[in-house]
């Protein structure tokens, strides 16, 4: 302190009489007072640029003191009249300036209010309305972190996110912001802008703001990125986390009218300094562990951006124009998409919910109607590793962008990708087959299992449903015994589902297995033909999320294979880890497939599917007539593909669904305990059914079921029914599921059977 003091002296002519070090994001800041006054002294290291944007900051202040802005600091002459040097201290090249103290409390210490945050909006239009009339060109050429329209150079220290999912949320705010924001960038209009007002570096004075300190961000950057950050931080850490927002705003746009393109980037700009945030924070704990201040801020931080996810960008965008007076934006209805819809497509194909749902967007769990409303999806299993999913983005734009060809050329991600996907295999199954959908895929199974055994009859699941192509019905029961079905054909034998509660057996240890697989086998026995294949899913969708009773599989596949068969799993639903226990479904039953196939989350939305068999029957094909896909195994599905499994592994999917699904499972199960229409709660990991039935009977309540799908679309909640009587709840969420959202699913089943109850 002896040092600063002995420069004050000489190079201010003040006399302190207390000097105090301030808490300085990366210099060194005194607040120094003398008999008359209060100063705050700033040094910071010694650079060229450093020292030119102290002279431009100081610039700016003077400017802001000549045209009469009130509540900035203001530049301490030094004796020789300049207002920033550069001196030697300790053999180091300092450069030191001094401010005029603003006095007043910090924002950070008190509660906001509506009314403090108005003033806020006041304040800044204020400050803002005096910037936009000034040029300053070190600033206007300046380029840095904190600076939003520059936000995307903070893309590089995502690594420093330890956690993969959290690292996943800053990555899909960054890909939004590049996709939504970077495109209107040149449309904004810009300013020279503090671009910092946190909370603490706001004074307060009689619940107004009064002041605002620390030009060190100043930015020449879009005028609506002022805004963004002030109400970051104004709503930080509040419950209702937009709360402020619009007190803001309508303040500000009272003195700057805002408009529109600017209003539609808001969310962004909010997500994105969110995210800023804690890239800063990540980083600084990487190089200081114990840095308390970036971890607590950053906790904030991250509740705040998983927030944004749930209030959606449109209902924000809604209510923020709404508070604005502008016209509500132009949206499509549902009666005239589906009008135009009905016109061009065939009826045939179903829309779900007699209020259907519109969809604009979506993010991970949550999806984005037309209105504005999130809705959770607990039902949606394609979309595997959460809805636009960063790094399925950017591994498909990237390759889009390169190459996309086919299997009759050479290209890297072929056997790489099919490599990592055998590798979750047994050995024995170690040959790959890409195709675009499960559809295609059981179709190619089929024939894969007829050249190899030389065999054409098939034994089916009942309730099964593997496919929309010919063959993928001939072998659906789902579909075929539908009243206005095709039927069911005569190379097929069917057999029944091996359902330990509606079914004829009903012990699941083993017993009931070994009784169904008898039966089955006794089938077999009697058939006219020896069967080519047997087919079945694990847990058996269609058929009410059944998992096939426990040892069913282990004498059924060997009495398949000594007639001359091979097994079929179809894991299109169950695969990439959704059970929790297992990676693949067939694991339950401590067996090994001849065939596997799967699709639906294999590209988490991209149209993928394969078929994965043993190098024997993959040989037996190779006799035939060659395989071509114009599109199965493109380099782009591989990419993909690849990012699919590599999100599973680094984000812990699997170990997700397992706590996450046997959290949501006993809460359905304490559910059953308490209401007697919940006849059957089963499934694993995050694929559950929860059987809907009469009051305390067995007998299927599909009126009941129907009641809590559509209640629960009122809402905003996705699952389904299914089963042969539509009897059954289904959920089958995207992985990143949390159990807070098991808790809300459940809450409101609870909710809408309490009310079902009363009526
Ligand atoms: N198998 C199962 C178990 C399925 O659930 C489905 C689709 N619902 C398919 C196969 C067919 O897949 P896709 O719709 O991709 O053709």
């Amino acid at each position: 302190m002896e040092v600063i003091k002995t420069l004050l002296i000489k190079e201010f002519g003040i006399y302190p009489i207390e000097i105090k070090q301030l808490h300085g994001y990366d210099n060194k800041n005194y607040q120094v007072v003398t008999v008359d006054a209060v100063y705050v002294f700033k040094t910071y290291q010694f650079s060229k640029e450093q020292f030119d944007l102290v002279k431009a900051e100081n610039e700016l202040l003077i400017y802001l003191n000549e045209v009469g802005q009130i509540g900035t600091p203001t530049p301490v002459l030094f004796t020789d009249k300049s207002t920033e040097k550069v001196v030697g201290v300790e053999n180091s090249e300092l450069i030191i300036r001094m401010l005029t103290f603003l006095e007043g409390d910090f924002v950070g210490d008190i509660k906001y209010t509506p009314e403090l945050a108005a003033s806020l909006g006041t304040f800044l239009a204020n400050l803002n309305s005096k910037l936009l009339q000034y040029t300053n060109y070190v600033i206007k050429s300046r380029q840095h972190d904190w600076d939003l329209q520059y936000a995307l150079r903070n893309r590089e220290y995502l690594a420093a996110i330890e956690n993969a999912t959290d690292r996943s949320l800053v990555a899909y705010f960054f890909l939004q912001f590049e996709e939504i924001v970077v495109p209107t960038l040149p449309k904004l209009r810009k300013t020279i802008l503090h671009s910092d007002a946190n909370e603490w570096n706001l004074l307060t004075k009689n619940n107004q703001i009064s002041g605002i300190i620390d030009f060190g961000d100043v930015a020449y950057t879009p005028l609506i990125n002022e805004l963004a950050i002030a109400i970051t931080y104004a709503c930080y850490g509040q419950e209702n986390s937009l709360e402020f927002a619009l007190p803001i705003l309508q303040a500000y746009h009272g003195v700057i009218p805002l408009q529109e393109t600017e209003i539609s980037i808001l969310y962004y700009l909010i997500a994105v300094r969110l995210c800023v945030s804690v890239c800063n924070a990540a980083r600084a704990k990487q190089v200081d562990p114990e840095n308390a201040y970036a971890i607590i801020s950053e906790q904030l931080a991250w509740k705040f951006l998983r927030y944004l996810l749930t209030i959606n960008p449109i209902g924000f965008e809604n209510r923020i124009r709404a508070g604005l007076g502008f016209e509500p934006e132009k949206t499509n209805t549902v009666e005239t998409l589906l009008t135009s819809r009905n016109q061009h497509l065939s009826s045939i194909l179903s829309v779900s919910y007699k209020n259907p749902i519109y969809v604009k967007k979506a993010a991970f769990q949550y999806m984005y109607d037309g209105y504005g409303n999130t809705i959770l999806d607990a039902y949606n299993n394609i979309p595997h590793v959460g809805h636009a999913h960063p790094k399925v983005v950017r591994a498909g734009q990237k390759q889009l962008a390169k190459l996309n060809t086919n299997t009759r050329y050479i290209y890297d991600s072929l056997a790489s990708y099919a490599e990592k996907l055998l590798a979750k295999f047994p050995a024995s199954l170690n040959k790959v087959f890409f195709v675009n959908s499960g559809s295609e895929a059981s179709d190619l199974a089929i024939r894969l299992a007829r050249k190899h055994t030389g065999l054409f009859k098939l034994m089916v699941m009942e309730h099964g449903y593997h496919g929309h192509t010919q063959a993928g019905i001939d072998i659906s029961d789902y579909k075929f015994s539908n009243p206005k079905g095709q039927g069911q054909k005569e190379f097929i034998l069917k057999t029944p589902i091996p359902d330990t509660y509606l079914g004829k057996y009903k012990q699941n240890d083993g017993t009931a297995g070994k009784a169904y697989a008898n039966e089955a086998i006794l089938q077999l026995n009697t058939s006219d033909e020896p069967i080519a294949a047997f087919i079945a899913e694990p847990i058996v969708g269609c058929g009410g999320q059944v998992p096939l009773a426990k040892g069913y599989l282990a004498p059924l596949y060997q009495a398949i294979r000594s007639q001359g068969g091979v097994c079929i799993s179809d894991e299109v639903q169950t695969g990439f880890g959704r059970l929790g226990d297992f990676f693949w479904g067939f694991e339950a039953q401590k067996i090994i497939p001849d065939i596997v196939i799967i699709g639906k989350p294999m590209g988490n939305g991209h149209p993928m599917g394969a078929v994965i068999t043993t190098a024997e029957i993959a040989a037996s094909f190779e006799t035939g007539v060659e395989f071509f896909s114009s599109f199965g195994g493109n380099p782009v599905s591989c990419e993909i593909g690849a990012a699919v499994l590599d999100i599973i592994e680094e984000e812990n999917l699997q170990a997700n669904a397992k706590a996450v699904g046997d959290y949501y499972k006993a809460l359905f199960i304490d559910l059953k305990n308490k209401f007697d229409c919940i006849g059957d709660v089963r499934g694993s990991g995050l694929f559950l059914g929860v059987e809907i039935v009469k009051s305390g009977t067995q007998e299927p309540d599909a009126a009941l079921a129907k009641y809590i799908k559509d209640e629960l679309r009122n809402r905003h909640i996705l699952i389904s029914t299914d089963g042969p009587h539509d009897s059954v709840l289904k959920t089958k969420p995207p992985l990143i599921f949390t159990k807070e959202n098991a808790k809300t699913v459940v809450d409101a089943v609870e909710m809408v059977i309490s009310l079902a109850k009363e009526k």
